[in-house]
């Protein structure tokens, strides 16, 4: 079993000149101006856009995002509707098979502390790992700490699933994986929707799974596009 960190990736990122020059052109139809009328610069009139509020000139230009999440974050993720969605299957991806290594691949969870990444074989693999890592670790054999009671499921949701998949087919035994399960999603939305989708997505309302993958596309978003951004 594999356990891996989230992560997101912009497909393709255009430059912030390539998305703004477009917004502009886009949004100077409204006030029959030139560029390079008033307010002078692109980064003046999109900003003064933002501000009043005129988003959906916004809508004009879009991004393609992949996350790497478990499937608890993409199921959040997909109840966005104003969007373009495209998921890995777990109907046609058998995970039992060499092509994923033979195993599960799941993501660390963001509310429990301490959960190693890496590769690991069984729940006493990990224990081993995590003595070897953390020297003064606390008694590893105790189980009644979630970290290692999450590792102890996911390893029976893989004997589980691999056990299934030897009898029947992925799509049968899929019923038994975890919501922590590893998958990836690409989301093309519009730039208006990405900054409604992230900022209703970093409120500490928000379960930690959602918040640590917006948080990392705003982080991302903002270095890129702080015209667009940064003012979520
Ligand atoms: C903290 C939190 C807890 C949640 N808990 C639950 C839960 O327990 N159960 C559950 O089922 N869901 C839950 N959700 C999901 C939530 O109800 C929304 O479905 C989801 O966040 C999509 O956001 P959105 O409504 O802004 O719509 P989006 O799909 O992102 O659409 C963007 C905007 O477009 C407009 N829009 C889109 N579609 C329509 C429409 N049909 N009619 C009118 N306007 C529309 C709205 O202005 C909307 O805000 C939760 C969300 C959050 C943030």
């Amino acid at each position: 079993m594999f356990i891996v960190p989230p992560s997101v990736q912009i497909y393709e990122p255009k430059e912030e000149e390539e998305l703004l020059r477009h917004i502009e052109v886009c949004g100077r139809t409204a006030y029959q101006t030139e560029p390079g009328t008033k307010p002078e610069d692109v980064n003046s009139f999109v900003k003064s856009l933002i501000s009043k509020g005129h988003l959906s000139v916004l809508e004009h230009e879009s991004l393609t995002v992949f996350f790497v999440c478990s499937r608890a974050t993409g199921n959040q993720i997909v109840r966005h509707r104003i969007a373009a969605y495209t998921q890995e299957s777990a109907r046609f991806c058998n995970y039992s098979l060499g092509k994923f290594g033979n195993e599960l691949c799941v993501i660390r969870p963001a509310s429990i502390p301490g959960v190693m990444t890496g590769r690991f074989s069984s729940l006493q693999a990990y224990k081993t790992e995590r003595t070897l890592r953390f020297v003064n670790s606390e008694d590893p054999d105790e189980l009644f700490t979630p970290e290692l009671m999450w590792v102890d499921a996911m390893i029976s949701a893989e004997i589980g699933y691999k056990n299934l998949c030897s009898l029947t087919s992925p799509e049968t035994a899929r019923g038994v994986l975890p919501l922590d399960l590893k998958t990836t999603i690409a989301a093309t939305m519009n730039i208006r929707q990405w900054r409604h989708v992230i900022k209703q997505r970093i409120s500490l309302t928000c379960s930690p799974g959602m918040r640590e993958s917006m948080s990392m596309l705003l982080l991302e978003v903002n270095g890129r596009y702080p015209i667009l951004f940064s003012n979520l």
